[in-house]
Order: structure tokens, then C-alpha cells, then sequence
């Protein structure tokens, strides 16, 4: 295959290059040709025009266009301006799909792509070329990510150079438009592509909590306006450079073990986040910060696997966050592609990329995607080992560099007294909920529950409460001391929470000394003296060690409106005193 880009400079420029183009595409029997074109300029017209001249020279409508925040052509940032890519390929089978007016139809669209793809033979990578943020594309990726587990996918979101703008149009001979989607097939038995996207950015902080979102909005995290993380955390303050103060610091959102950052557009007056991706509630979101030496890192193991791959073309679709994050410094992560292979592309507004591991098609942020295609085998092609040149950044980085370890080292122990006080929270909570000898609820929990049941019995239905306990527990402890006594208290804790245990709502307190509350939310009378009979016999049954058979004496009463709750306690402590004056080992049921 061949792959050659070419900037638009001028009419007479222009018609000399498609001369030199035509040339090459002559020179061999060429099976497709695809056309890229990239801009940053909106001028439809122009656009228009530029798209047209190819077609009508080349005779095809494989001419897709984005405007982009960014064009990159030979590895090298060219903005504003309008750059042309070509490939050309000996026996690959690549094909240019339009689906118009996507909107509102995305899980239509989607299922059809995937169709698509699974019907064409040798079918190897999908791309998609998106007009920015308009579109439901999680619809769209979720039926696209049905389509067979080894197909690629790769894409770019359309968008210019404002963050506040709306110039989110992808573009061909027709126009420019904002809600038709590009699908270029790639297929072919002898047509290798590997696609991978290199992030860097590291987490900063303890994880929140999306509580409300819908969407790319991102309304309220643990509870409070989205807007609050920046201000509280970051001092950046809701105003007009919002965007511009926050693309540093993007957000990181966990999704089945992947890791989606998202940067913001803008913010709404209710302190709501619009982001340039989706999240969901009960998603974890994390503060991050972008440290340059480990984003190289991060290239540099990418550009292995490319050298590797040996590629005859390269496309690089990079987050215009990651231009605005390197400014000057932008090419040192993608010159050297351009070492390894011809290499054009644009600053985009969101990635497309396939998980694989799972196969979920996902839209990402601030990542760099390269996009690396060859026919034949690897073989054929001399290998070439390249790495990121960031010497330009070792004097002037070096303050960054430190910052960011210090943010790192305290990020790290933050995170240890993050989780060792939530361990403690749990301990606390759980020495105020527990009784220490038996971990039954306490009585003030119990009591808690025993309420809590009473206010909503109206609409669980008739509910029990039994009392128990134990026989002669005094001679247990005069006769074998008071460690056995407290093991055998422990023992008859774990025989009640076996008997109720698998009764949903049902819990079990110790009341004080040797007596136990079991409460049985929508269990009836009847169904609850079963209950006590089966564990009263349990009891009786059981051989307690060190202290042998031990009886117990319940109570048991049921209710079914809220009526009043101390006069329960009163009638099932009856029910249990009227127990052990009839001779202990056995149940009375109170009256009501
Ligand atoms: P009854 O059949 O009438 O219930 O007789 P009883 O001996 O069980 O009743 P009584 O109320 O006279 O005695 C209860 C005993 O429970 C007294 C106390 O020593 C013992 N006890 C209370 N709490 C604990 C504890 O935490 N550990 C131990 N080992 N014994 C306890
Ligand atoms: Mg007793
Ligand atoms: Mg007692």
C-alpha cells in the first residue's frame, strides 16, 4: 500500500499535487484509494470544493472529511490549515459508507454497521468518523460492539479548534454536515492493522462517587454539584476559562476495568460538567493530572509494538486536549512515527477505540490512537526502532517533574489513610451496631429494628417478634464458670442466626445477660411459633461444649398494625415469664 498526505495551499498547488497523486495511483493496479481530508478551517465552500475536485478526478465518492482541531501531517502538528491524506491499496477491499441523520437513530445505525462488518469477508478494522458530541454514540458502539470480537475499531470525533464552538461537522462533496457518520471497512486476507491508544495521565486522589448523570452531563458526584470538584479541589472557579483550566486536569472515570478520561466543555450555571464522553451513575470518577515523562512512557511502549508491527501507513488520532496539554512540545510524541511510516492525522474531539479484552466499542478522551496498516507480511519490511526525543524537556521539566512525584507520593498515602480510616469507620460502626461478645445486634440496634418494623408493617403485613431465654443459665456459670458461660452464650447466637438466618428482614439481638430478641418481619403467628419450636428443639438438642444440654424458655407475639410498641415488649416478656412459670423448655404465644 501507499501513503502519501498532502496540504492544500492553493488552487494552482493543489492541481499539480492531484497531478502527482493520479501519477502514483496509475503507476500500479491499485484495487481501492481512500481520501482523508482534515481541516482546520470551516469554510464549506472551500471544503466542498476541495472534496469535489478529488472525486470527479479520481471517479470516487471514497473522500471523507472532518474539520479537526489540529491536522497532523509527517508526525508534525500543521494547524489550520487543510491536509489531504492518501492510501492506496494493492489488494485490501476498503469502502466508504454514509449513514445520514444518525441522530435519533444510533442503535438502528449501529446494528446495521455491525451487520456490515460481519458479512464482508477478511473484514479486519472498522473507522468511524464522527461530527463531535452530538450523537447518542454509546447506543451506536454498544451494537457495533456485537460485530465479530477480532474486527478493529477506531475513529475520531469531529471538531475545530474553540472549545466553546460548535464547528463538530464531518464533510464531503455534499457538505458539511452534523449528523452523518463516515464507516470506512477495511478488509482484506493479506491486510494487517493494528490500533492501540496511548493515555498517561495519572489519578489523583481519593475515587467520587457519579450520583447523577445523564449522558455527557455529569450533574451531581457523591451527592454535591459536579462543579464542586474542581472548585473545592483544584480552585478552579466556574467562569469563563473553566474549560481551558480544567483540560489539565481531567477526570478518569472506571468503566468494567477500563480507565475513560473525560475532560470538560463546559459548565452549567447548576454547577453541572458537560464532558466531552459519557458517564454513568455509580461510576468511580478520579482527578487526574497529566505528568510528561509518564505520557512518554506510555508512547514509547507503543511505538515497540508499531516498530514491530513494521507498517506501511500510519494514522494518528490525538485528543486536541493532549495539543493544548504539550503546546509547544506537541510533536515529541508523534514525530516518531513518522519515523517508522507516512504518517497524517488530526487533534480530534474524542477517540473510538475497541477494549480488548471485552470487546466494548468506547469513546475516550486525551488519548493519542495510532492506526497502523501494511499489506503482506511483516517480513517484507525492514524494521526500524524508534523512541520518543525528550530531551527538549529535561531542563524546563524538571520542576513538573518533581511536582507531580510529590502529588504522587501524597496521592499514594492519601489513598492508605483513605482506606485505612474507611476500615476503621467500618469497626466503629460495627462496635456501635454489635453486642462485643456474642456480634448480635445490641439491644439499641435491635430496638432500632423492632421500630423500624413496626412503622412499616402496614405494608409488609403481619410481622413477630420472639423472646428467648436461657434456662438456669446461672448454674451454667456457678457450675463450669464464666468463660463456658460465655462460650455457650456465643453458641446459642450462632444456633438462632442459623434457624433464622435465611429468613429475608430477619435479625436476632441480644436484649441483655441470657436474653435474645428475634425479630421476623412479614412472618405470622403461625409460621413464627414453627420457627421457635424448631429452634427451641435445637437447642434442647445440642450438646454445648463444657457445659452440655442447656434448655431455653420464648415468647412469642405477633402484630399487624403500628399500634403501640412498648405494649409489645411487655406482652412478649409476659409470654416469656408465663414460659418458665408453666416449667421452662417451651413457647408461649401472647395473646392479642
Ligand atoms: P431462669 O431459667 O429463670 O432464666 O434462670 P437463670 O439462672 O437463667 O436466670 P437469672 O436471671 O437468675 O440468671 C441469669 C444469669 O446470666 C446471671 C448472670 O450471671 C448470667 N449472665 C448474664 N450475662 C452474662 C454474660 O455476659 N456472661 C456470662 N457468663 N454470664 C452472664
Ligand atoms: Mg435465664
Ligand atoms: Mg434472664
Amino acid at each position: 500500500m501507499k501513503h502519501l498526505s498532502v496540504r492544500y495551499v492553493s488552487e494552482l498547488d493543489f492541481r499539480e499535487k492531484l497531478g502527482a497523486i493520479m501519477n502514483e495511483y496509475r503507476s500500479r493496479s491499485y484495487k481501492s484509494i481512500l481520501f482523508h481530508i482534515y481541516s482546520g478551517v470551516l469554510d464549506e465552500e472551500l471544503l466542498v470544493n476541495i472534496s469535489r475536485r478529488i472525486s470527479e478526478h479520481f471517479g470516487t465518492d471514497q473522500v471523507i472529511g472532518s474539520i479537526s482541531a489540529g491536522e497532523i501531517k509527517n508526525g508534525r502538528l500543521m494547524d489550520r490549515g487543510v491536509l489531504i491524506s492518501v492510501m492506496m491499496f494493492e489488494k485490501a477491499d476498503v469502502r466508504v459508507h454514509r449513514f445520514t441523520h444518525v441522530g435519533g437513530k444510533e442503535e438502528e445505525v449501529g446494528r446495521e454497521v455491525a451487520r456490515l462488518a460481519d458479512s464482508l469477508p477478511h473484514c479486519k478494522a472498522l473507522e468511524l468518523m464522527l461530527p463531535g458530541t452530538n450523537l447518542h454514540t454509546r447506543q451506536l458502539f454498544e451494537e457495533i460492539s456485537k460485530c465479530r470480537q477480532d474486527i478493529q475499531v477506531f475513529g475520531g470525533y469531529a471538531g475545530g479548534h474553540s472549545m466553546e464552538s460548535s464547528e463538530h461537522f464531518v464533510f464531503d462533496m455534499g457538505g458539511l454536515y452534523d449528523d452523518m457518520m463516515f464507516l470506512v471497512t477495511y478488509a482484506g486476507e493479506d491486510f494487517h492493522i493494528s490500533v492501540d491508544k496511548s493515555v498517561g495521565w495519572q489519578t489523583l486522589g481519593v475515587p467520587f462517587k457519579v450520583t447523577k448523570a445523564d449522558e455527557n452531563r455529569l450533574i451531581t458526584v457523591d451527592g454535591r454539584p459536579a462543579v464542586e470538584l474542581y472548585e473545592k479541589y483544584m480552585q478552579i472557579e466556574a467562569d469563563e476559562h473553566f474549560a481551558e483550566e480544567t483540560f489539565e486536569f481531567p477526570l478518569m472515570a472506571e468503566l468494567e476495568g477500563e480507565e475513560l478520561l473525560r475532560h470538560t466543555i463546559s459548565v452549567d450555571e447548576d454547577g453541572t460538567l458537560v464532558l466531552a464522553g459519557y458517564v454513568t451513575e455509580g461510576m468511580n470518577i478520579y482527578l487526574c493530572y497529566g505528568a510528561p515523562a509518564d505520557i512518554v512512557k506510555k508512547v514509547d511502549a507503543r511505538l515497540l509494538d508499531v516498530c514491530d508491527f513494521r507498517p506501511e501507513a500510519i494514522l494518528l488520532y490525538s485528543c486536541s486536549v493532549r495539543k493544548s496539554f504539550w503546546e509547544d512540545f506537541v510533536n515529541i510524541e508523534m514525530m516518531p512515527f513518522q519515523q517508522i511510516a507516512e504518517t497524517a492525522g488530526f487533534h480530534t474531539w474524542g477517540e473510538v477505540n475497541r477494549d480488548k479484552n471485552n470487546g466494548n466499542v468506547l469513546e475516550y478522551n486525551i488519548t493519542l490512537m495510532s492506526i497502523a496498516m501494511r499489506e503482506g507480511p511483516a517480513e517484507n519490511r525492514k524494521k526500524v526502532h524508534v523512541h520518543v526525543d525528550d530531551s527538549v524537556l529535561k531542563g524546563q521539566a524538571s520542576l513538573i517533574k518533581r511536582l507531580t512525584k510529590l502529588v504522587y507520593a501524597t496521592t499514594t498515602e492519601l489513598h492508605k489513610a483513605y482506606n485505612d480510616l474507611s476500615k476503621m469507620n467500618n469497626k466503629l460502626k460495627e462496635m456501635a451496631e454489635r453486642d462485643g461478645l456474642t456480634k448480635l445486634y445490641n439491644r439499641r440496634t435491635i430496638e432500632q429494628k423492632i421500630t423500624e418494623c413496626f412503622e412499616s408493617v402496614g405494608s409488609i403485613g403481619t410481622s413477630s417478634l420472639m423472646m428467648l431465654d436461657i434456662d438456669y443459665f446461672k448454674k451454667v456459670n456457678d457450675t463450669y464458670g464464666h468463660d463456658i458461660g460465655d462460650k455457650t452464650l456465643r453458641a446459642i447466637a450462632d444456633l438462632m442466626n442459623e434457624e433464622v438466618g435465611g429468613i429475608e428482614g430477619a435479625c436476632v439481638g441480644r436484649w441483655g445477660g441470657e436474653e435474645f430478641m428475634l425479630l421476623l418481619p412479614a412472618v405470622d403467628g403461625e409460621q413464627a411459633l414453627k420457627i421457635a419450636e424448631k429452634l427451641r428443639r435445637r437447642i434442647e438438642e445440642h450438646s454445648f461444649e463444657g457445659a452440655g444440654r442447656i434448655t431455653a424458655s420464648l415468647g412469642v407475639v405477633s402484630f399487624d398494625s403500628a399500634g403501640d410498641g412498648k405494649d409489645i415488649y411487655v406482652k412478649v416478656d409476659d409470654a416469656l415469664y408465663e414460659a418458665k412459670r408453666k416449667g421452662r423448655n417451651r413457647i408461649v404465644k401472647a395473646e392479642c
